[in-house]
């Protein structure tokens, strides 16, 4: 006969989900995440978090998407974890690759300039590509067009407080476009030319810059210069529909123009920044400060009565908000 631990607990042992997951109000959104089929064990847990801390109870479907298609193994591993749907998708090759009107001499001249430079993935083409495609292409892959908003998730994350509401129709309900937990300096050396490209095109185009924008965030002197604030961009929390707008469509097709993906290292995090500090207005961008949250090396730990309410995990002297290298004290002066 069976040992007895191969008997099941009987279902009647088992306390039903909570009541949350039946509200009725849900906003149209999604998590989206870009990884490689290697990327599988860091995405395992980062997903079980977000499903332990928030999803078991709102239940929000996933988009995972890929340069290459993804395995069945990757699939059915993911598939695992929820009960919500999840879709895979791949990237169509454009919206991926450098384009051919990219200058390959002149790109690779560069890599091996920011190489002896020791500017982290100084020399990567597919980080280029990964730069770009989450600057001005994700939010126009198909597995997305259904929704308005999506919360972007890496791999080997951690979530250190439960999330009991609902980010999603916060956004929606006082119509933010952008939601971060952690802002901090760019290296210089991968954005040279990246500020004159972004002046050049406000001042050919000042109407789509929004009336009580945040250029105070990015700027310390009314938009002469850059200060390199920018918000973390592997944790976001977005409107799509900001993104297809057009002020950022027509903002990245710019920059993409000037080929700086390529020829420099211009990262998605400064550039989404810039797009959200300048074309909607500074309450349209919120920080997410009851979501606990660590992307190696630097954390959001939440303090005083927010970690009480989140039952977060992380110990709250190691928080980045107001260290040196953070920008969350010009963020604070933008309202002041
Ligand atoms: P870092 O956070 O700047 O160090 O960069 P990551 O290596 O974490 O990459 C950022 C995101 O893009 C992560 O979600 C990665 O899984 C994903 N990513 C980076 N490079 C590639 C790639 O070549 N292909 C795919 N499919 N995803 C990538
Ligand atoms: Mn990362």
């Amino acid at each position: 006969s069976n040992p007895p631990y191969k008997t099941p607990v009987p279902d009647g042992y088992y306390k039903p989900d909570s009541p949350m997951d039946l509200q009725d109000r849900k906003a149209n959104a999604s998590f989206v995440m870009l990884v490689r089929n290697s990327d599988l064990s860091g995405i395992m847990s980062s997903m079980k978090q977000i499903e332990d801390r928030f999803n078991r109870k709102f239940q929000y479907p996933y988009v995972f998407l890929n340069d290459e298609p993804f395995t069945q193994s990757f699939k059915d591993h993911i598939q695992a974890l929820t009960n919500t749907t999840v879709q895979f998708g791949v990237i169509p090759s454009d919206h991926w690759h450098q384009p051919s009107w990219v200058d390959e001499d002149r790109a690779s001249k560069s890599r091996d300039e920011m190489v002896r430079n020791n500017v982290i993935y100084g020399g990567s083409v597919p980080y280029r590509n990964m730069c770009r495609f989450n600057s001005g292409f994700f939010y126009r892959h198909e597995l997305l067009q259904q929704y308005r908003y999506y919360w972007r998730v890496e791999p080997d994350i951690k979530l250190f407080c439960d999330v009991d509401y609902d980010p999603f129709l916060v956004m929606q309900d006082q119509n933010k476009v952008y939601g971060f937990t952690i802002s901090l300096y760019e290296y210089q050396a991968t954005i040279p030319t990246l500020w004159n490209t972004v002046k050049s095109f406000i001042n050919a185009n000042p109407d789509f810059v929004a009336p009580g924008n945040a250029m105070e965030f990015l700027s310390d002197d009314g938009g002469e210069s850059y200060n390199l604030c920018h918000f973390w961009s592997n944790f976001e929390i977005g409107d799509l529909d900001f993104w297809r707008g057009e002020a950022y469509s027509k903002f990245f097709e710019y920059l993409d123009e000037q080929g700086g993906f390529y020829y420099e290292r211009w990262g998605d995090a400064p550039v989404h920044s810039i797009g959200a500090a300048l074309f909607a207005k500074k309450e349209q961008i919120h920080f997410f400060n009851d979501i606990g949250y660590r992307h190696e090396p630097f954390q959001h730990c939440p303090q005083g009565d927010v970690h009480a309410k989140g039952k977060c995990w992380c110990d709250p002297s190691q928080n980045f908000d107001y260290e040196w290298y953070s920008c969350l004290n010009r963020y604070d002066k933008i309202f002041s």
